[in-house]
């Protein structure tokens, strides 16, 4: 172990080769700059070990801590010949959070500690510049006041606003120097009169305060708020970076700015970023001034810092995301980290970055987040539409949503979940996070591309249009105002389009998107790479015409009750179930026989003969009849109304019948196979239907259908035997009435523990098993799929019983324990069985690097999944592989 991994504070310069466990992100990007020779300032990390300490401890700074940090900055003083809390030459730092996992600004930071009344004059008079020292030491009393004292930051801008409409400026950075000077006295009185203790002068005491300011920081509400949405770990804690200041508000010459050594909204291989001269760093990402362009910067600096970026993703092999000053001409890069991206941004940067030889594809592969892709596919503005926008922002984060316009962060919070909103707000800070999280989208009236709004909204893949300038808000917090005039109300509906950066009033239509270039690029290297098969759930031939366009090489589930469900068909089923005798049913049923023919004829042609998994009926009967409570209703009213005797009956009649079906557990009651068992002609007209349609477009000339019927629920080797039986009889009857045969399989879905447990039995009459994780979710663990999300999962998760919904992603060691028992069982039984999943986990990443390792041989999911499941598929393959190599 390298020695300064023992120790709890430690220079940049000293740390290579630690980790951003022990570093944070920050102090990990600070520590490798420095080893690259490139400009950064010099400081020392307090290590995520101390933060730990200090919360065992119950929130005490570990013994002998601070002795430590005045040994660094000794040794800070050594290598700039400055000196802390000296007036020669002062040194002035920097405090910052960095946990190991980037969560911007949910943590605290303090600049310019150090300074005081007397080398704030000191530096005025040195620097020759009194306006620089004095908004220095002013933004010190500010910071420090609110995160290390606790004082209310509102009453620091109350009185900038005041001074700035005295001096007749509208910015801070306007104001004259003695303005700013009372400015710095004014907020020291406020600290006084606010937390009853003075703004310390003291520099050794300011930097111990802000370092434990900043450890309590890991634990504010919306750094924990933040940790919960992303599952970030608590244990973690954060370091924290000490650092020499270099100072961006020194006057013209000087400045700060952001840089992407890439574009993270389009992926564009072109420096990137914004500029605020005269500024310090926080002004950028605080979105109170709106920053320039990187080419309004001098074209020497702008030269240089393109050489810092190319450096930067030479060594990282990523996109970076880097923090900058420049002061009195000379740049000084403060933070580089791996930086977020839009979905579309990543794949690009993937991709290119393959295409540079800087990353392999494999790595390119594995760099993307499966889920991301889902949000390529979504809905865009129909380009035809002719919808003028109200208003122009920037295209912070691509995408379009619409929602009623909410402008308070609570309310957002508390109306989100239920219906579409869109947060507007003049701009967010991090308290505004839990409002965004149920919104659909985001439009703020101020702020760049690297303000919060812009940088979370990209993070959590939401559309947003930020610093949109043109509109105003009402004093009341009732409406916004267009710069045309228009009114936008609290309530209305409006559409945002982060791709364009325009706001219109009302719905706008939207369109199914084209996929780019590199998304298809992207999933051909990872089909090159995944064995586990990608089908899809499809219901109808639209769904499998989109699911075969989104590269589905089959589909595993074709449900047919949702077929029955049209309102052509429904009148007819209710019938078919109102019959008393089999002769009755069965004639009623064969009046579905054309439809279900001309679905299957379809779906199998738009499939092009690749599989196609229909599986028999699956829903409770009294599911397709109207609930008892609108059936008395209805009887009540006609009766009212002086309806006919033989209409009442009737009504009548189906109640009786509707009592009859009604089940106290309907989920678990007289449903798949056990409905087929004690009526097996449903399943007799339905395979004959499918097998009839394989006939039919085998005459037509189609490519010939892959069919496989697929029978669910089933419990018993015994329900099995006996529904292929009738499933092969009712094929003989067909194939000697038409005098034609297709081939086809009969399989089962296992989706009760029984049918995992006696998997060899069930084989024995089974050609293929998919697993139906929804319902062997609901029987493993006793829970209902219908029920369980509303009212008990999410305390399940607060608690900590549950890490997410075993419906989302697979419960490893309970249901996949049955997923493991029946893959061996069956194989067993039939050597190279084939076997899916067809549940809705077969679409999530994390159940197929499960699935994946159980040996399945493929997943089906919605349409929309298939490429999430095929990057996620190969994604399992590569990690299975980097396994077997370690
Ligand atoms: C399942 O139970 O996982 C399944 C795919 O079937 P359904 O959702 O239709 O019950
Ligand atoms: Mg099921």
């Amino acid at each position: 172990m390298k020695a300064f991994l023992l120790e709890r504070v430690v220079l940049f310069r000293d740390a290579l080769g630690g980790d951003k466990f022990l570093l944070g992100g920050k102090g990990y990007g600070l520590v490798e700059m420095t080893s690259l020779g490139l400009p950064v300032p010099p400081g020392f990390v307090i290590t995520t070990e101390v933060c730990k300490q200090y919360y065992e401890a119950g929130g005490k700074i570990p013994s002998g801590l601070f002795d430590q940090v005045r040994e660094k900055i000794a040794e800070v003083e050594k290598e700039t010949g400055k000196k802390f809390g000296g007036e020669d030459k002062p040194l002035l730092f920097s405090v910052r959070s960095g946990a190991p996992f980037s969560m911007p600004g949910m943590m605290d930071t303090i600049l310019n500690l150090g300074l005081n009344d007397r080398t704030a004059k000191r530096m005025a008079a040195m620097t020759k510049n009194e306006k620089f020292a004095y908004d220095s030491y002013r933004r010190l009393i500010q910071m420090f006041g609110k995160v290390a004292m606790g004082a209310d930051a509102a009453a620091f801008e109350k009185i900038l606003e005041e001074r700035r409409k005295t001096a007749g400026v509208k910015m801070d950075i306007d104001l004259p120097a003695v303005e700013l000077r009372g400015v710095a006295e004014e907020f020291k009185r406020v600290v006084m009169k606010q937390t009853g203790k003075e703004f310390p002068q003291n520099p050794f005491v300011q930097l111990e305060m802000a370092i434990e300011a900043v450890l309590r920081s890991w634990n504010n509400d919306r750094a924990k708020e933040y940790r919960r949405f992303y599952h970030i770990s608590e244990e973690l804690g954060t370091a924290v970076n000490v650092q020499m200041m270099v100072f961006g508000n020194s006057g013209e010459t000087s400045g700060s700015g952001v840089g992407f050594t890439r574009n993270p909204s389009t992926g564009e291989n072109r420096l990137f970023g914004e500029y605020l001269p005269d500024a310090q760093g926080e002004d950028v990402v605080a979105g109170v001034r709106t920053p320039r362009g990187l080419d309004s910067m001098d074209p020497r600096v702008l030269q240089e810092l393109g050489d810092v970026a190319k450096k930067l993703e030479d060594h990282f092999k990523d996109m970076q995301d880097f923090e900058f000053t420049v002061e009195n001409g000379k740049l000084y890069t403060l933070q580089t980290r791996n930086g977020k991206r839009t979905a579309q941004g990543a794949v690009k940067i993937a991709v290119d970055m393959a295409a540079e030889g800087l990353i392999t594809p494999q790595e390119a592969v594995s760099r993307i987040e499966p889920d991301m892709l889902e949000s390529l596919l979504h809905r865009r503005l129909d380009p035809t539409s002719a919808d003028k926008p109200i208003a122009k922002g920037l295209d912070a984060s691509p995408g379009a949503a619409s929602g009623e316009v909410v402008f308070d962060t609570e309310e957002a919070a508390r109306v989100g979940g239920g219906k579409n909103v869109i947060l507007v707000r003049v701009e967010t800070t991090p308290e505004d996070i839990k409002g965004m999280i149920p919104s659909q989208g985001v439009l703020t009236m101020r702020g760049g591309m690297t303000s919060h709004a812009a940088v979370v909204a990209r993070g959590m893949g939401k559309p947003a249009v930020v610093g949109c300038n043109e509109i105003t808000f009402a004093a009341d917090g009732s409406h916004f105002t267009t710069k045309s005039g228009e009114r936008v109300m609290k309530g209305d509906i409006i559409t945002i389009d982060g791709t364009s950066g325009n706001v219109y009033k009302g719905e706008v239509r939207m369109v199914d998107p084209e996929p780019s270039p590199e998304l298809l690029k992207i999933l051909e290297m990872a089909d090159a790479m995944r064995r586990l098969g990608v089908w899809a759930n499809a219901d109808t031939p639209g769904a499998a015409r989109k699911a075969r366009e989104f590269g589905a090489e089959g589909i595993g589930l074709c449900r047919t009750e949702r077929m029955f469900n049209a309102p052509d068909r429904l009148p007819i089923v209710r019938d078919m179930i109102m019959s008393q005798d089999e002769e009755s049913r069965k004639m009623h049923l064969y009046r579905l026989f054309p439809f279900q023919l001309s679905d299957f004829k379809e779906i199998f042609s738009a499939m092009g003969g690749k599989p196609v998994v229909v599986r028999l009926l699956d829903l409770p009967l009294h599911e397709f009849l109207p609930p008892p409570e609108a059936l008395i209703i209805e009887i009540d009213a006609r009766r009212a109304g002086g309806a006919p005797a033989e209409e009442l009956q009737g009504l009548e009649k189906m109640l009786a019948r509707v009592r009859q079906l009604v089940e106290h557990n309907p989920m678990i009651g007289h449903r798949g196979c056990r409905l087929a068992v004690t009526f097996p002609e449903i399943y007799e007209m339905q395979a004959k239907a499918i097998l009839q349609a394989a006939i039919e477009l085998d005459r037509e000339g189609e490519e010939r259908a892959d069919v496989k019927i697929m029978i669910p629920l089933v419990a018993l080797a015994g329900e099995l035997e006996f529904l292929r039986g009738v499933v092969d009889g009712a094929a003989e009857a067909l194939f000697r009435e038409r005098g034609a045969r297709v081939e086809y399989k009969v399989g089962t879905m296992i989706e009760t523990p029984r049918a995992a447990l006696t998997a060899s039995e069930v084989a024995e009459y089974s050609d293929f098993f998919s697993f139906g994780t929804n319902d062997l979710t609901q029987t493993t663990f006793g829970f209902s799929r219908d029920d369980v999300e509303a009212k008990f999962i999410p305390r399940y998760i607060e608690m900590g019983l549950l890490a997410q919904s075993p419906f989302d992603s697979v419960d490893r060691a309970g249901v996949g324990r049955l997923v493991k028992i029946a893959v061996e069982g069956g194989r067993r039984a039939k050597p190279g069985l084939e076997i899916g999943v067809c549940g809705e986990q077969g679409g999530d990443p994390k159940s197929i690097e499960f699935f994946n390792d159980a040996g399945l041989d493929y997943v089906s999911c919605s349409a929309y999944r298939v490429p999430v499941a095929r990057l996620a598929a190969a994604q399992a393959t590569l990690s299975e592989s980097s396994a077997a190599t370690k």
